[in-house]
């Protein structure tokens, strides 16, 4: 990539939807901000980025993507802190991600420089659409796909990165009803679920849907061989408080490297406390439970931060969790995380960006 082909041309809107937005009802993924970023993938370079306003995109029926499934994405989150600055969290380890995710799906790598001014620039053409009540945010998406209009099985040679964001509010719910899935699978080794692509979310969809109809709330994943080890809960990495100790899933080519997750683990090390990233044996964990040892199980991502789990079930028996108590490892890493990401906890890891 040139220079000159970094050059982000901006098309503001002149008619913005800002004003059409209930800031104090934000429904997830339901406004779009009012601008978008492109950048195309052609020839061998990226090229024609530019901001433009939000709108339809026009595709040919054989793109690629739509075929056979070369698309990825990224999840993020931008807040404001109380000077009404925006800032993003760890963005350059979703660059990272997003080009490790690239690399497995066998499409074309994004350079920092792109990814990164991309990104700055629509956040500050859209700062306005960056929420400022407490547990409100912008979510950014970042995705890439395959824009081929060619019928044959073979990499894609082009691509279209594609962001776009949109005010989110606090997410509320309660505590999830999770069961641990030993017939589906999310991911094997050898295979995709490290990349972020389309598919895996796809996949998990019916298993999910069955575990509904049976009351719970979500899927903790087993590992593909034996359905003995915990992988993670949903769309989310997966986190044990035993023994005092943070417990989680080493990550592999079976767990998504989340953020947050590392964040957490870091974060945990930092105030002193032991850290296992390892095989974690889901009999191991119902065993904890019963014999009261197990503090806390959750999920981690940067949609909810973390979501602690109300009731595991596991063989046909329901587990009940103790609830989350305000002075729990669970709760204090939660307030400290979302301070740290809203500018209103010291930064220490450095982790923040201001755009
Ligand atoms: C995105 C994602 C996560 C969480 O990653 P964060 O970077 O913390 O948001 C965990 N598991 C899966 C399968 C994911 O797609």
């Amino acid at each position: 990539m040139t220079a000159d082909t970094l050059q982000i041309d901006i098309q503001p809107t002149t008619k913005s939807r800002l004003q059409e937005v209930d800031f104090n009802n934000l429904v997830f993924g339901r406004n779009i901000s009012d601008h978008m970023f492109i950048a195309e993938y052609r020839d061998g370079e990226w090229q024609d980025a530019r901001i433009v306003p939000y709108g339809d995109l026009s595709l040919s029926p054989v793109t690629a993507a739509l075929h056979y499934g070369q698309a990825i994405f990224e999840g993020m989150k931008a807040y404001k802190n109380e000077e009404g600055e925006v800032l993003l969290f760890r963005p350059t380890d979703n660059w990272k991600r997003m080009n490790h995710s690239a690399e497995r799906m066998c499409m074309a790598t994004i350079p920092e420089e792109l990814f990164m001014s991309g990104l700055t620039e629509l956040l500050r053409l859209d700062a306005d659409w960056v929420p400022s009540q407490p547990g409100t945010s912008l979510y950014v998406r970042p995705y890439m796909f395959a824009t081929d209009a060619y019928l044959g099985v073979r990499p894609s040679d082009t691509y279209y990165f594609v962001i776009f964001t949109c005010p989110v509010g606090k997410y509320y719910a309660n505590p999830p009803k999770v069961k641990v899935e030993t017939q589906y699978i999310r991911a094997a080794e050898g295979g995709v679920g490290a990349a972020k692509c389309a598919g895996n979310y796809a996949a998990s969809l019916y298993p999910t849907k069955l575990a509904q109809q049976q009351g719970y709330d979500q899927l903790i994943w087993t590992d593909a061989r034996e359905h003995t080890f915990v992988e993670e809960s949903g769309t989310m990495n997966v986190m044990f408080v035993m023994d005092g100790k943070l417990v989680t899933p080493a990550v592999n080519d079976t767990i998504l490297n989340g953020i947050t997750r590392k964040s957490i683990v870091e974060i945990a090390r930092h105030w002193g406390m032991v850290v296992e990233e390892r095989k974690v044996d889901i009999k191991e964990v119902i065993q904890a439970l019963k014999e009261g040892r197990l503090e806390a199980a959750f999920g981690a991502g940067t949609a909810v931060v973390v979501s602690p789990f109300a009731v595991i079930g596991y063989e046909g028996i329901d587990y009940e969790l103790p609830a989350v108590k305000d002075d729990s490892f669970v709760a204090r890493v939660s307030r400290y995380l979302t301070d740290i990401r809203t500018g209103k906890e010291e930064d220490i890891f450095g982790w923040t960006l201001k755009v």
